[in-house]
């Protein structure tokens, strides 16, 4: 079976810098996803912080991505991993039905949510946010509601409530929060999201609650499924300042090793992911992998 020397899961901004600075780097690179991109990216109506590049649509930009690739004659693999396995000198990747291997991988799979609401995925980037910092100022004075999944969510509650008209707040947890200026507190479990008359719709066990927006903020990536062994941290994958993870020759970047979940920070760490593995391949080169 053909080995790589670095296979990439993932193809949003991480994954595809990982796969344009290993290839630069003369390695030999497999890079698995969507071809489409991450959707992420194709559901992002307008990126303001993206370097050189203001003011573009992520579609835009994801054509912008395609090219680059493409003049490097860097090529996806569509598919789908379900399952790494650490074979001692190589890994072994689990596609459907695909079976690939590669001297080192890097994950780039971004961070997955866990059990959506009814009609979340569905509104996603059309009402529907996962990022308070990326789509706040989509609802400059107008009234929005936010779904939150852990305590840290509050300070992305107060930093909407100093942009909107209005926040109504429900948190999934425990918590002393309160009402407060223009938050609302409801402690109340959402059942769907739907829209109505052109504004979204939060419906809940007992009330229906109208905004511009639903902010849904999660963390939930259960990325040691994938590989047995990986030390994580909640949904992140724990890895130091060259990407590195505790096991040897896997590297990790982009949402999945943590906050802030930005374009411009998954494509930097990305491009030191992928010059780790390299230096990796590089060390190794006398032993064969
Ligand atoms: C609507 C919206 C608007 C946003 N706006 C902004 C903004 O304005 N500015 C900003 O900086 N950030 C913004 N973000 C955040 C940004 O999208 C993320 O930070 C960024 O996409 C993370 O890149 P990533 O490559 O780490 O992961 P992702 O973009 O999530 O990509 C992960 C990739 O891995 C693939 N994948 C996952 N699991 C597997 C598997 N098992 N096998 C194969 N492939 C797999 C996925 O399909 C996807 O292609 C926005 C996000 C959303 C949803």
């Amino acid at each position: 079976m053909e080995r790589y020397d670095v296979a990439i899961i993932g193809t949003g901004p991480a994954g595809l810098e990982a796969a344009i600075t290993a290839t630069l780097r003369n390695k030999k690179v497999l890079l698995i996803g969507p071809d489409e991109l991450s959707t992420k990216l194709l559901k992002a109506k307008r990126i303001d912080n993206y370097l050189g590049l203001p003011q573009i649509s992520g579609e835009e930009l994801a054509k912008k991505f395609l090219e680059h690739l493409k003049s490097l004659n860097i090529e996806i693999t569509k598919d789908r991993i379900t399952s790494i396995y650490a074979m001692g000198n190589y890994f072994a990747l689990q596609g459907s039905p695909e079976i690939y291997e590669a001297s080192t991988i890097i994950l780039a799979t971004g961070v997955v949510p866990g059990k959506m609401i009814p009609g979340e995925s569905e509104h996603l980037g059309m009402g529907v946010s996962h990022c308070a910092t990326c789509d706040a100022a989509l609802y400059r004075q107008k009234d929005v509601i936010v779904i939150g999944y852990g305590k840290q969510e509050e300070a992305e509650v107060t930093f909407l409530s100093e942009i909107a008209q209005s926040v109504a707040y429900f948190p999934q947890y425990k918590t002393d929060f309160t009402t407060q200026g223009n938050i609302t507190v409801y402690h109340e479990k959402p059942v769907s999201i739907e829209t109505e008359d052109f504004l979204m719709q939060l419906k809940t066990e007992d009330n229906t609650y109208s905004a511009q927006g639903i902010f849904v903020l999660r963390e939930a990536i259960p990325a040691n499924q994938l590989l047995m062994g990986l030390e994580t941290e909640g949904p992140h994958v724990l890895v130091d300042r060259n990407m590195t993870t505790n096991i040897p020759a896997c590297f990790a970047c982009g949402d999945i090793t943590g906050k802030p979940y930005q374009y411009i920070k998954s494509a930097g760490e990305g491009n030191i992911a992928a010059l780790s593995a390299v230096n990796y391949l590089d060390k190794n080169s006398e032993q064969p992998l």
